[in-house]
């Protein structure tokens, strides 16, 4: 049995079957914006590793701060310990995020992250003895993570978790905001959710969306203004607002974090993916002081939650390393420049009869197929052309690592019109 042999049998791939599963590449080595296949053949990257890979693969100084990290201590348990990887992040994301988000909480992964916002938004209300506020309102499209709760707030159609519906909690969905990015919210939009508000706020303890940029459950681009009434409505309902920036923090739509877009403030931000610039599994849900003294003054009043591996130090340097990186880069023009430079090239497809939208955000491209596409082959078109692109059902999208060159983009977008016009 040879290695490929031996993954098929054993290893559990995801979003795919083990008795028939979807073809997968084996990767020998990846280096800036290359992938290198085990077979000597080399993919530009147009996934950022599920877009956390921001400042390419084997960035020298990720890996330098790594293994100075490792050097002094690769792991310490964070419950009576603290460390300065974990304060100076703490001090960057605190100086970078909407201000008025002060506490941090580390965990290990995005969909954690969303356990804890959620978790934290139950204990807030039981804190002032509101027990009536115990369901969630979000956005139909929408996408949280794996996890049970994360689960029940992904859209549940398009949310990939369908089969569950009637044994997760029931949350509440507003439909689908129409209002594109750029333009005004709609009244009908407005409406829609305002209706939700006016009915169920007393039992609604907070909102929780991917702001301007929702991701895995539709890639699609929303108006600022409809966020900036999402904060008012929140406001004026007494409901907390969660900001899922897991996929949106760290520049991808143009803006430091997309809550910027519509200058608002949320209760709970989740960030993760390209925190520590796609080195390690790590992610922080920050909290104003509102919510984490209210909570700390409750009874119970410590919070209840502690991964083993929260506030890893590997992972709190490579991130540090990875922020610093960022902000010294010129990260906004140049994803200004990406955004320029995808519209260009793929602004072609937008008269394709297979082809029903196509939009470009930051650092994000995407190309809305009107029928979903068959994984397996165009996959496999995708790695003939030499580039890395993983469509999921309608959506044939890129999200490219900030440094790549001029050059690597236009071949990235010219391979992505060729498979879309032969697929
Ligand atoms: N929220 C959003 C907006 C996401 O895009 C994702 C992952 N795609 C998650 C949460 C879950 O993150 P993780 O995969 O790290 O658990």
């Amino acid at each position: 049995m040879n290695d490929l042999e031996f993954d098929k049998e054993h290893i559990w791939h995801p979003y795919t079957s083990t008795i028939d599963p979807l073809p997968v590449y084996q990767v020998k080595r990846a280096k800036g914006v290359y992938i290198e296949l085990e077979d000597g053949r080399k993919l530009i990257d147009g996934m950022s590793s599920w877009w956390c890979a921001i400042h390419g693969y084997s960035n020298e100084v990720l890996n330098n701060a790594m293994s100075s990290q490792i050097e002094s201590m690769s792991h310490i348990m964070f419950g009576g310990f603290t460390h300065k990887p974990a304060i100076s992040l703490a001090k960057r994301l605190i100086n970078i995020t909407p201000s008025k988000l002060q506490k941090v909480f580390y965990s290990d992964s995005g969909s954690v992250a969303v356990e804890v916002a959620m978790k934290m938004a139950l204990q807030y209300w039981h804190s002032i003895d509101n027990n009536d506020k115990t369901e969630f309102l979000t956005i139909r499209n929408g996408y949280h993570g794996d996890t049970w709760h994360a689960m029940s707030v992904c859209d549940p159609d398009t949310g990939m978790h369908g089969i569950f519906n009637g044994k997760l909690s029931i949350q509440n969905f507003v439909d689908k905001v129409e209002s594109r990015f750029g333009e005004k919210c709609s009244d009908k939009d407005y409406n829609n959710i305002r209706k939700v508000f006016e009915e169920k706020s007393n039992k609604i303890a907070a909102v929780i969306l991917e702001p301007i940029v929702q991701g895995a459950g539709g890639m699609w681009f929303y108006s600022a203004d409809y966020l900036r009434k999402v904060r008012e409505l929140c406001d004026e309902f007494n409901v907390l607002l969660i900001a899922d920036e897991i996929a949106t923090g760290f520049g991808r739509t143009g803006e430091l974090f997309a809550c910027n877009h519509a200058n608002i403030q949320p209760d709970i931000m989740c960030l993760g993916k390209a925190i520590t610039g796609g080195y390690m599994s790590f992610a922080v849900t920050m909290a104003t002081d509102d919510v984490a003294n209210t909570i700390s003054s409750g009874n119970p009043s410590c919070f209840m939650h502690g991964p083993t591996f929260m506030g890893n130090p590997l992972a709190c340097s490579v991130a540090c390393a990875s922020i610093d990186l960022l902000m010294m880069s010129n990260w906004k023009v140049r994803n200004k420049e990406i955004e320029m430079i995808m519209e260009k090239n793929l602004s072609i497809l937008r008269s394709n009869p297979k082809v029903a939208d196509v939009r470009c955000l930051g650092a994000i491209g995407v190309v809305e197929m009107k029928n979903p596409v068959d994984m397996g082959k165009i996959q496999a078109m995708f790695v003939k052309e030499e580039v890395w692109v993983r469509p999921f059902g309608t959506n044939v999208y890129i999200m490219p690592q900030y440094i790549i060159s001029d050059d690597e983009l236009n071949k990235l977008c010219t391979a992505l019109v060729n498979v879309v016009e032969k697929y």
